[in-house]
């Protein structure tokens, strides 16, 4: 596993923890020789979290749609290794998603919310087999990972899609279980993928 995909924040306007924990974590990244895939912009956590990744040596792969590259060139544009400009928010996904070996979720609102919930599909289907890691940053996801459970509970997912993210509370932990990951058996027919009566 080398390039690792992070989804989260571009809001400037969170408590500053959010950012902190973020930079421990590209820290991380890059001292255990990954190289970081992320959204190519220097707004909020993202910024963040590239700097830090940055100048511990990782290799940074920005990925961004045309429309938000001219608004959202990194403040420091040397910070790239790779930038790649995609058509479109979609196009950009499939992107990330071929240049990654796994994924982490950091703290984000809807854009974030829309990224991982599209990987978690992709693997629940059978598209992919990565690891999907959520940091789970002043108990940020308590609440998400109860409407998880929820989901499960009541049938619109079988139990075996709990084991396709994890959630983990700490950085070390993240690349812990990034390091760890036995990836999960691909589902071979629809029995394996949707809950029977
Ligand atoms: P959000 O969680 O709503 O702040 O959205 C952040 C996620 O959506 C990131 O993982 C990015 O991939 C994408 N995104 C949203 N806004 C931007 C932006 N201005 N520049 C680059 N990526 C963005």
């Amino acid at each position: 596993m080398k390039n690792i995909c992070v989804f989260c924040s571009a809001s400037n306007g969170l408590d500053e923890s959010y950012y902190t924990e973020a930079e421990k974590m590209g820290e991380l990244i890059a001292k255990n020789g990954f190289n970081l895939v992320y959204g190519g912009s220097s707004l909020g956590i993202m910024g963040r979290i590239s700097k830090a990744a940055k100048e511990n040596g990782a290799k940074i792969i920005g990925v961004i749609p045309e429309k938000l590259s001219e608004l959202c060139k990194h403040s420091d544009s040397n910070i790239y290794d790779e930038y790649h400009v995609t058509k479109d928010m979609r196009e950009r996904k499939a992107k990330m998603d071929e240049l990654s070996d796994g994924l982490i979720v950091l703290p984000g609102g809807f854009g974030t919310l829309e990224e991982v919930s599209e990987m978690i599909v992709q693997k629940i289907l059978g598209y992919n087999n990565k690891p999907i890691v959520f940091l789970n940053t002043n108990h940020f996801y308590d609440n998400l990972f109860e409407f998880f459970e929820q989901i499960i509970l009541e049938k619109f997912a079988q139990t075996r899609a709990s084991y396709y993210y994890y959630l983990a509370q700490t950085p070390e932990e993240v690349i812990g279980y990034l390091k760890n990951y036995i990836p999960n058996e691909l589902p071979k027919t629809l029995d394996d993928i949707y809950v029977k009566n």
